[in-house]
């Protein structure tokens, strides 16, 4: 690893609470036009961030992939099933919810979603669509519909999400929806994504850079500042004493709290069954006997 100085650090916020964000609403009008083809209208008179995504769905809805917007597709039908543009609506703060397809219970936001993401907790790489939530999935589904109504004959469909998505949940439909504000905002140093995700030391859901070094040679920077300050104002040497073993617990938390997390990307690799063990007994009095030999192990074998 390089030295942490070396490299942008990510700028990052405070824990937030998780709050729910309301989509940034708006209507999807769907219509027949004078040559019988189907148009289709967004509309939105709300204040503040808003963004589309565009995505394709198949028009019997087996599939969806993400349309970077550059023109509506007008290729010809294709089989199995054509394929018609839809979008979707981001929240109150121009972010857009993402859920892992590994994790499951991976959920972060980002705030331009790309052809690809990489999950910030397991660092599977896929594609956009299949980071949709189950909430974008019903959105994606009405629009789907209203498409198909216009085909079979309906003059016209209108699909307001603004005033159901502040509904309560069990009376609001699944495409009504929110999204939640998560612990951490952070700004990659490298693709400028600004994402926000459960914890500190998570991936780039834009380029796949860790967190890691950045945000721990942060918690040592601020750790080292409460020694120093300590050690200039505390005259008593019981309060020293004090202060400093409450200071040496934040220091092994925060590494305890990295170390987690670099194995559990090393035990994400394939390798030998006792090189997995090792790695998997790292809390074991038998591994902290051998802390120096273990890192010289990691670093000739990573
Ligand atoms: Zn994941
Ligand atoms: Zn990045």
């Amino acid at each position: 690893m390089s030295s942490p100085d070396k490299q942008a650090p990510f700028a990052h916020e405070p824990p937030d609470d998780f709050r729910q964000v309301e989509n940034c609403g708006g209507t999807f009008t769907f219509w027949r036009d004078t040559d019988n083809t189907i148009a289709s209208s967004y509309q939105s008179i709300g204040a503040g961030p808003a963004a589309l995504l565009q995505y394709g769905v198949a028009l019997d809805g087996s599939e969806v992939e993400f349309w970077p917007i550059r023109g509506i597709d007008q290729r010809p039908p294709r089989e199995p099933s054509q394929r018609v543009p839809v979008l979707i609506v981001s929240d109150k703060q121009g972010m857009f919810g993402r859920l892992c397809p590994k994790c499951e219970s991976g959920y972060f936001r980002v705030r331009h979603p790309s052809r690809f993401h990489f999950c910030p907790y397991c660092g599977v790489k896929g594609y956009n669509a299949a980071f949709l939530t189950k909430h974008q999935r019903a959105l994606i589904e009405r629009l789907r519909l209203a498409i198909i109504e216009i085909a079979e004959g309906a003059e016209s469909v209108s699909i307001n999400i603004s005033s159901l998505s502040a509904a309560l949940p069990e009376n609001r439909p699944e495409w009504a929806y929110t999204e939640e504000t998560q612990q951490t905002r952070i700004k990659c140093p490298d693709c400028e994504e600004i994402f926000d995700v459960l914890g500190e030391y998570v991936l780039c859901p834009g380029c796949g850079k860790p967190t890691w070094e950045s945000m721990f040679a942060k918690k040592m920077d601020a750790i080292q500042g409460q020694f120093d300050r300590a050690d200039s104002s505390l005259q008593d040497r019981m309060q020293r004493v004090e202060e400093w073993a409450k200071l040496i617990i934040r220091c092994v938390s925060a590494f305890e709290g990295l170390a987690r997390k670099i194995q559990y990307h090393l035990l994400a690799l394939p390798s030998h069954p006792k090189r997995r063990k090792d790695l998997g007994d790292y809390r074991s009095k038998a591994f902290l006997m051998r802390l120096i030999p273990f890192r010289d192990g990691l670093v000739s074998i990573y």
